[in-house]
């Protein structure tokens, strides 16, 4: 039909081109060894271009490529911009996997070039030897040190090329950046995202709704820049104009809280682990943190009773929400509509501890055995499926997982409810479902519980063989150091009666020093159960 809109590609160099225009002097902060560096949106995105135009010269041609081994700053984040708009994919490597893994990941992605920071040489060159695709290697200097033989010097490189005129007429389909996720079973998959995804979860990231990012924030950037595409926030502060502020390698609690007071951040997000761990660091410079407005929360589920330490120790909102490598990641976000206006605080509370609704761009639904869609009762529990404008239709170069695509739905291996408000509740991840005679138990719903004790930094539920009933609960608690050894099985038991079914009570509690963790921050089950698979329940 005439008379129709322009049709402007949803692509990164626009978004960028809209950075440098209307943000120019926001700017990109990082802690380094002796204080923090900073520079403004043009001068990062001026190096960018550099490094664009030096990767054209080292041979790096579109769809190809070029990988980063980098902790989270302003090289990466020239890296993030450079790559993608320059025509290439951005493949972002987790720095916490063992170099086995990490060799893997990069012949499979057919990486050409990678970008590595010299802190994390060491690790380097123990993948270097496992891979054949790498032609080059640039190394950022994040540490003083002498060049490295047969590598590139990142700011040698950039310092002698012309910056890169971007265009703004890449199509917005084309692959930008991929991840790998280990959460499924099997090797590591490429979920591979796409300029028009990566534009559209930036604008629907700065919705007021959803986590409401805007120029006059200042967001401190901790996700890992290798985890889920940074959960987006890279590409949405530039297009926002929020200020960023990174913490290097210095990923150290009291570290992020000093920058948080220091800078006057404004927001940030973190797993779970990361909260917890801030918590108390933040409680010491609270008198600093009058900026601090809000935190976003995801990865695994955010304890209700530590959503409620921070808004009770520092006022502060903690937005939960759900998403996973495959959806950019941002899928739901919990915050409370109008419809709860009148409700009690303990309602609002509960709610909030929920994992919210589906934002605008996603849709989603739960689906029972007999692979019938379940309806929204809040009670009705089926596997989450999602659909929807940045979410991944299939893993690159891998068909080995057809149970996970299936009829335009991502399965996504977790268990869940929706409420008639489309509030979505996580349960449980299908693999770590306890199955008690047939009816399902909420690891999930247990462990928030437990960490409501407080005597308890940390639990996990892990299913243990059982003779009678296939599987039943076991609790492993962290006690906290003042209640070592003082904490019984029995207290945790009497703590949860109220209010959970008695079937639902953990057969056992074992007392462990640490919950063992992923690569990034999540309780590891699956470690969890090979410590525990002998484990014999108490029989009464
Ligand atoms: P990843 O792709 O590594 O980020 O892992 C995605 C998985 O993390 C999801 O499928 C969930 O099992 C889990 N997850 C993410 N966010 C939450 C949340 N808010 N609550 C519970 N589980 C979550």
């Amino acid at each position: 039909m005439q008379g129709l809109m322009q049709d402007v590609p949803l692509n990164l160099p626009t978004l960028v081109r809209h950075a440098e225009r209307l943000h120019p002097r926001k700017t990109v902060t990082t802690k380094t060894a002796d204080g923090v560096k900073t520079a403004t949106f043009v001068e990062v995105i001026d190096r960018s271009r550099r490094l664009a135009t030096a990767l054209r010269e080292l041979g790096v041609n579109d769809d190809e490529r070029v990988a980063t081994l980098c902790w989270n700053h302003q090289e990466h984040l020239e890296a993030y911009i450079a790559v993608p708009c320059m025509g290439a994919v951005l493949h972002t490597l987790n720095l916490r996997l063992f170099p086995d893994d990490i060799a893997y990941i990069v012949q499979h992605a057919d990486d050409k070039v990678v970008i590595v920071d010299r802190s994390l040489w060491p690790l380097w060159e123990k993948v270097a030897p496992k891979v054949t695709s790498v032609r080059q290697v640039i190394v950022v200097g994040d540490v003083p040190g002498p060049k490295i033989p047969g590598t590139h010097d990142y700011e040698e490189l950039i310092a002698r090329v012309e910056p890169m005129d971007y265009a703004l007429d890449l199509p917005e389909r084309q692959a930008a950046a991929m991840c790998y996720t280990s959460g499924t079973t099997g090797h590591p998959k490429g979920v591979v995202y796409s300029h028009r995804s990566n534009v559209l979860h930036s604008l629907a990231l700065s919705l007021v709704d959803c986590f409401a990012l805007a120029e006059t924030d200042v967001a401190i950037l901790i996700v890992p820049m290798f985890h889920a595409n940074a959960w987006g926030l890279p590409y949405a502060c530039l297009m926002t104009g929020a200020d960023i502020v990174y913490p290097g390698r210095f990923m150290v609690p009291d570290v992020l809280a000093g920058l948080i007071a220091e800078r006057r951040v404004t927001c940030a997000g973190g797993v779970p682990t990361i909260l917890q761990a801030m918590l108390a660091s933040l409680m010491k410079v609270k008198a600093q943190l009058g900026a601090l407005d809000r935190l976003l929360c995801g990865g695994s589920a955010l304890p209700e009773a530590l959503q409620q330490a921070y808004r009770k120790e520092l006022g502060i909102h903690v937005l939960h929400a759900w998403g996973m490598t495959e959806t950019s990641p941002l899928g739901t976000l919990c915050r409370p509509t109008s419809a709860l206006r009148n409700a009690g605080d303990e309602d609002v509370s509960r709610l909030r501890a929920s994992q919210g609704r589906p934002l605008f761009g996603i849709e989603i639904r739960i689906v029972g055995d007999s692979g019938l869609e379940l309806p929204w009762d809040g009670r009705s529990v089926g596997e989450l499926q999602a659909r929807g404008n940045w979410v991944a239709s299939s893993y690159y170069n891998d068909d080995s997982s057809p149970e996970k695509f299936k009829d335009g739905w991502l399965c996504t291996g977790d268990v869940a409810t929706i409420d008639a408000h489309g509030y979505m509740r996580i349960a449980d991840r299908t693999k770590d479902l306890v199955k008690s005679g047939g009816e399902w138990i909420s690891s999930i719903a247990i462990e928030g519980l437990i960490m409501a004790h407080p005597d308890v930094a940390e639990a996990a539920v892990i299913a243990v063989a059982h003779p009678k009933w296939d599987e039943r609960p076991l609790a492993c608690v962290v006690a906290k150091p003042e209640a070592k050894g003082r904490l019984t099985k029995g207290q945790i038991i009497e703590h949860l009666r109220p209010h959970i079914a008695k079937w639902w009570l953990p057969d056992d509690v074992v007392f462990v020093d640490q919950i063992p963790k992923t690569s990034v921050g999540k309780f590891d089950k699956k470690v969890l159960r090979g410590q525990f698979k002998d484990h014999v329940l108490p029989t009464e």
